[in-house]
């Protein structure tokens, strides 16, 4: 059983129309509009909280926190916010 609870969207970026597992649990396959890390792919339902971290120190300080998914990012959309409504840490 994985840690993360799907009510908070994205595990990497806290991106929170995102679905990273089904409601069995099981990865989507999704990619995320926001960190474009992918359920299944970069993480899977037996990820703990530190493969989440790695991939988001990543995201953070290697892609400087930037919306990196091919639409638009909302409008007023700060990376840091994010990852503060989700309860993320970094
Ligand atoms: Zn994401």
């Amino acid at each position: 059983m994985h840690s993360y609870d799907k009510e908070k969207g994205c595990p990497v970026c806290g991106y929170p129309k995102y679905e990273a597992f089904d409601e069995t649990g099981l990865t989507t396959f999704e990619i995320c509009p926001c960190c474009t890390n992918q359920s299944g792919y970069d993480y899977n339902e037996n990820s703990d909280e530190g493969r989440y971290l790695s991939l988001r120190k990543v995201w953070v300080i290697d892609q400087q926190g930037q919306w990196l998914g091919s639409c638009t990012e909302p409008v007023g959309w700060s990376f840091a916010q994010q990852l503060e409504d989700a309860g993320l840490p970094f």
